[in-house]
């Protein structure tokens, strides 16, 4: 799915790349306010006031790239960071700080322009994996390019490249980036949320307010998306909330959870899954239509212990 220019901030457009600050706000909102250090509960100094997101884009075969594992000769983009750099020397994604304004998928496109020249908002969406200390959290986008721009170094990279997967686990690591390679290159799949049914399977009172309630367990998906790994250590890097009613209020900040609202829920779903795809629903109808389309199913009750887990 290319991601689109609508669902983005107004003024952060990729259009008036010649300027050096190309998001065009007129001073309501503090330019660049993410940059700092934050002092971490785990211990450590890391960079980015409101976290930090960065790129993984990868050039390979829809068809392996989109749910992974990624294939041995698909290429990623990576930076070979300045020696005076943070972890200087080492190769890790084009990433900063995220802005108080700006959602992940933003940062790592506006990181990636400023340190690569690579345009990649029009690539597709396969997802996010996140690593969250509590005070301080790190998004990678992982996103698939169509094709291979040249890239550019800028003052913060020794080098920029692309390098076939193979080889990554060789190369002198950022510790971040090395930490996370194997669940970032490793299967993922996409959550289908059967709204309405999983909602029955939670008496939270949703009954007095049908849009309210599923409001909330969208709201529950977002802390889910990029660190919940499924029974077979698949990661699920994106959801798609299926609701049901054309009007529906529900929305999500999250970039990595969609909501799609459709009259029927169930039709919706068993007429866009497919492999790699989990669908969470009680529906024995719709069961037996998702896994004749490859899909996998599984209980409301799973994602429940899940939210529950969670929020503990
Ligand atoms: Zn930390």
């Amino acid at each position: 799915m290319p991601w689109a220019r609508s669902r983005r901030a107004p003024g952060c457009g990729l259009a008036a790349r010649g300027t050096s600050r190309w998001w065009g706000y007129g001073g309501a909102v503090a330019v660049s306010d993410g940059n700092g250090w934050v002092e971490c509960a785990c211990g450590s100094r890391h960079w980015g006031r409101f976290g930090a997101a960065g790129l993984l884009l990868v050039h390979g075969p829809a068809a392996q790239v989109d749910r992974g594992p990624l294939p041995g000769n698909s290429t990623v983009l990576l930076q070979h960071r300045a020696e005076w750099s943070h972890e200087g020397g080492t190769w890790g994604l084009p990433g900063g700080a995220r802005d108080s304004h700006e959602d992940i998928v933003t940062t790592a496109l506006r990181e990636t322009w400023e340190e690569t020249g690579i345009d990649a908002s029009a690539g597709a969406l396969l997802g996010v994996q996140r690593t969250d200390h509590g005070s301080w959290s790190y998004a990678t986008v992982i996103m698939r390019a169509d094709r291979r721009g040249d890239p550019r170094r800028n003052r913060e990279s020794r080098d920029v490249r692309w390098l076939p997967v193979a080889d990554i686990a060789d190369l002198p690591l950022h510790p971040g980036f090395a930490r996370s390679w194997s669940t970032l290159a490793g299967p993922r799949v996409r959550l289908v949320v059967d709204v309405a049914n999983v909602m029955g399977s939670r008496p939270d009172g949703w009954w007095r307010d049908r849009a309210l309630g599923a409001q909330r367990l969208v709201d529950d998906l977002s802390p889910l998306v990029g660190e919940l790994t499924m029974p077979e250590g698949a990661l699920v890097a994106l959801v798609s909330a299926i609701v049901e009613g054309a009007g529906s209020p529900v929305i999500s900040p999250d970039p990595a959870v969609l909501v799609t609202a459709a009259p029927t829920a169930d039709e919706h779903i068993s007429a866009t899954v497919g492999v790699g795809d989990v669908v969470v629903t009680a529906d024995a109808e719709l069961r037996v239509a998702a896994v004749a389309r490859g899909a996998e199913v599984i209980g409301p009750r799973w994602l429940l212990n899940r939210i529950n887990e969670a929020h503990r």
